[in-house]
């Protein structure tokens, strides 16, 4: 078993996703989320529209600068270490995350670190890398605010840029007083940035005191050796500026040639995940020295203790880390490389196919079972953690193809789905019954008189189950597409009726 499958739960998907079905305060948080997401991309794509940009050129052209990259990834990352390394920082290679969590705890130990600040990273995740840094007495502190509120529930995140999106307002308000050690009130949602306002100023204290920051890198731009950190909150600079020690861990596909792709990217990136033109901080890291690329967009002060978010005075440079490592890590990356998943390396994390796919948002992120939930979770998971360790996530989807539209990176998310589950059948991973099932239908679809005869009855049969209500609330066959849901009834009759009707109107 790889490291990246043993603390997988993905082989529990059914039971969870019973388990979460059955959740009334879920199910409310989810229905209220989805709108958002999807209202938000739309305008997103709007605002492209005005700007006098179409999405399928600029998605082509996305699609063409991950291509490329990943053709050439091992000159593309030389590239990379040799200037980050020339910038004055350092670069060191990870094989899964048993060797990132190692490779962290060891240069904490090294600088002294008691206390560590931490910006949204999902390969942090990956790693496990707060229960590493626990356990090694070293205090890891999450400081986006989604992050903040699971990381006080003892949960994972469940969405990758959204993590906390399965929790209401109640629930955070008991988490952040018993944290922060104060009577429960009532809430609503105006009372959101006041809530907001109480996290600041406790991980404002953590700011301050932490000796090492550790952040992820949506991108890393090969002709600079900088990292590139897009967010909303002020929090991924005060990470990356403010401790005496930054790491950047990261997986070695995310890297771009040049800062004018970074800047093609940054078309989609935002307007796909939160349907901004812009994020509200972007900043490109280099060396030893954080540098401020938004001029239009405030960082922290330079001393580091001003307001968070304090805009900076004229020719005023953040002061940066000491010391900058790069951790640039594999764990299952690069199998792909060369193989029928290829493409799935192209995924830059955006979210849009989670947030348009109708399983997730009936399901959440914690049914999955490992970092990545969605449709670019059912296929990562089984890629990184091992196909015959996720055998339902592949599945779970209804076909609808809509993950695939989204894409700004045009991901072929249904094709690679169906290609694991050929897979799954080629080893002789699904169940007897299922693989059965499968013969006796290639059997019958190979003799077309029986065919036709056979889905004629069944097309009966299934209308008769409906007993014209139009939803089969028992379908005996196979009870578990029911258990959960009611199946819509089919036509009641073959499309080859349907198609000889048409032809003689
Ligand atoms: S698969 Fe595509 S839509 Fe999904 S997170 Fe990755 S880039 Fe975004």
């Amino acid at each position: 078993m790889n490291a990246a499958a043993k603390h997988s739960q993905a082989m529990h998907f059914h039971a969870r996703a019973g388990e979460k079905v059955r959740n009334p305060a879920l199910q409310r948080a989810l229905q209220k989320a989805r709108p958002l997401f999807v209202g938000k991309r739309q305008k997103g794509l709007a605002s492209l529209a005005e700007d006098g940009l179409d999405f399928t050129n600029l998605r082509s052209t996305a699609e063409n600068i991950r291509n490329r990259v990943l053709a050439d990834l091992d000159v593309w990352l030389e590239l990379f270490e040799e200037r980050a390394t020339a910038s004055g920082a350092e670069v060191m290679w990870a094989r899964d995350g048993d060797e990132v969590a190692r490779l962290v705890v060891e240069i904490a130990q090294k600088h002294g670190v008691r206390k560590v600040t931490k910006s949204k990273s999902m390969l942090s995740e990956e790693a496990r890398l707060n229960e590493a840094l626990s356990a090694a007495g070293i205090r890891p502190v999450e400081t986006d605010l989604g992050e903040y509120i699971v990381q006080l529930a003892g949960e994972p995140p469940s969405h990758i840029i959204a993590p906390a999106v399965h929790k209401s307002i109640g629930e955070v308000e008991a988490l952040f007083a018993e944290e922060h050690g104060r009577p429960q009130q009532a809430r609503t949602s105006a009372d959101i940035p006041a809530m907001a306002r109480e996290a600041r100023e406790v991980l404002r204290q953590h700011f301050l005191s932490a000796d090492m920051g550790i952040s992820g890198a949506n991108f890393l731009i090969a002709e600079t050796g900088s990292a590139a950190l897009v967010t909303n909150e002020g929090n991924g600079r005060m990470v990356t500026t403010l401790p005496r020690v930054h790491v950047v861990v990261t997986g070695i596909e995310k890297l771009l040639p040049t800062l004018e792709d970074f800047a093609t990217l940054m078309r989609l990136l935002p307007r796909s995940a939160t349907g901004q033109s812009i994020s509200n901080y972007v900043s490109l890291l280099t060396g030893t020295r954080a540098r401020d690329v938004g001029a239009l967009t405030p960082g922290p002060s330079p001393a580091g203790r001003g307001e968070m978010g304090a805009p900076l005075h004229d020719g005023q440079v953040p002061e940066g880390p000491e010391k900058t490592v790069f951790i640039l890590v594999d764990n299952g990356r690069a199998n792909l490389l060369g193989s029928a998943y290829q493409d799935m390396l192209r995924c830059i994390r955006c979210g849009a196919c989670m947030n348009h796919c109708p399983v997730y948002f009936s399901l959440g992120g914690h049914a999955y079972g490992w970092v990545y939930p969605g449709p670019m979770g059912s296929v990562l998971t089984p890629l990184y953690t091992g196909i015959e360790n996720a055998l339902d996530l592949p599945h779970a989807s209804t076909g609808c193809g809509h993950c695939a539209d989204v894409c700004p990176v045009g991901i072929p998310l249904p094709s690679l789905m169906h290609r694991l589950k050929e897979e799954q059948l080629a080893r002789g991973l699904r169940p007897w019954s299922e693989r059965l099932a499968l013969r006796v239908w290639a059997w019958v679809a190979g003799r077309p008189r029986l065919y036709r005869w056979l889905t004629r009855r069944v097309a009966r049969y299934l209308d008769w189950l409906a007993d014209g209500t139009g939803r089969i609330r028992i379908f005996g066959l196979a009870p578990a597409w029911t258990a959960e849901r009611d199946l819509p009834v089919a036509a009641g009759k073959t499309f080859h009726e349907l198609y000889a009707a048409q032809k003689r109107k």
